[in-house]
């Protein structure tokens, strides 16, 4: 694979970053993950939008402009030949001199810029056949979820403590309600109405969601914008969740519980649809 280091293009196995990088030591660093599709890049504009929000809430400067950025995508999915699957983003404050909890001036030290693709089955596969199990876990991550940072070891917990209990991804909950997936929004749909918490700095706000509400909106689907307890999920017609290589992912099962029939549900479904149909149309 080749994929981009701080401006150079590189084989995998050649590229480095220095131990000195703060996304390395401190987890420094936000990120993006586009889908590619037909090799192109589906909702670039969407995802580019929230890193800039990202970089600017961490007063963190790209060390390319966003012309470049997404030249460097379409450079990337040619060399690698990249059809279907992913380009994974990563820009950090760079390195400092030594180990400093205070950020380094951006005007000394330039930001350090990785991003790589990976091919991936994103349109078919067998968690969207059956759906997945999920289990639930206390949100104990910091209180800047709408910032998209590295900081992912919760998370990743979560995810193993998931597959220790034989599920597949975990919900958080904070305060008795549901937050989001470990990297997804969540959303159930109870009696027709589509339920999913509201946009606040306790979620990551997901490029996924943004248009998959747009498209249930014109779709006349009914959308309520509220948090729910993983009790009312439970006891719901259908649970799904999103995300930019997941699309709408069927969740059948909660905490052990079987959500509606067990089977993936009507309303995500019809979304994925909706989704794959409509979203090549604005790829770039
Ligand atoms: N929530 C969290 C915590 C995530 O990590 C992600 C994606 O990685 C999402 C939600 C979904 O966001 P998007 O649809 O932009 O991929």
């Amino acid at each position: 694979r080749t994929v981009y280091v701080n401006g150079d293009y590189l084989p995998e196995t050649e590229a480095k970053v220095s131990i000195f990088d703060r996304g390395f030591l401190m987890a420094d660093a936000v990120y993006e993950v586009t889908s590619v599709l037909g090799g192109k890049l589906l909702d670039f504009q969407g995802h580019v939008a929230r890193l800039q929000r990202s970089l600017s809430e961490l007063q963190m400067v790209s060390p390319v402009t966003m012309d470049e950025l997404l030249e460097i995508h379409h450079q990337l999915i040619e060399k690698n030949d990249l059809d279907e699957g992913g380009i994974y983003l990563q820009i950090t404050r760079g390195a400092g001199a030594d180990r400093d909890f205070l950020w380094p001036d951006p005007e000394e030290v330039q930001g350090g810029i990785v991003l790589f693709t990976f091919a991936k089955k994103i349109t078919a596969n067998k968690s969207i056949d059956e759906g997945i199990k999920v289990i639930s876990i206390e949100d104990l991550r910091w209180g800047r979820r709408d910032i998209k940072t590295t900081q992912l070891l919760y998370p990743s917990f979560a995810k193993m403590q998931a597959k220790k209990a034989g599920a597949t991804d975990a919900w958080f909950v904070e305060d008795g309600y549901v937050t989001e997936g470990y990297a997804n929004n969540v959303y159930i749909v109870k009696d027709g109405v589509i339920i999913t918490r509201q946009l606040s700095n306790d979620i990551l706000h997901g490029i996924t969601r943004a248009a998959i509400l747009k498209f249930a909106a014109e779709a006349q689907m009914k959308v309520e914008e509220r948090p729910f307890t993983i009790e009312e999920a439970q006891a719901a017609d259908e649970a799904f969740a999103t995300s930019a290589t997941g699309f709408s992912q069927p969740v059948v099962e909660i905490d052990g519980v079987t959500v509606g029939t067990g089977k993936p549900g009507p309303v995500s479904k019809r979304l994925r649809e909706i989704y794959i149909e409509e979203m090549p149309k604005t790829a770039l």
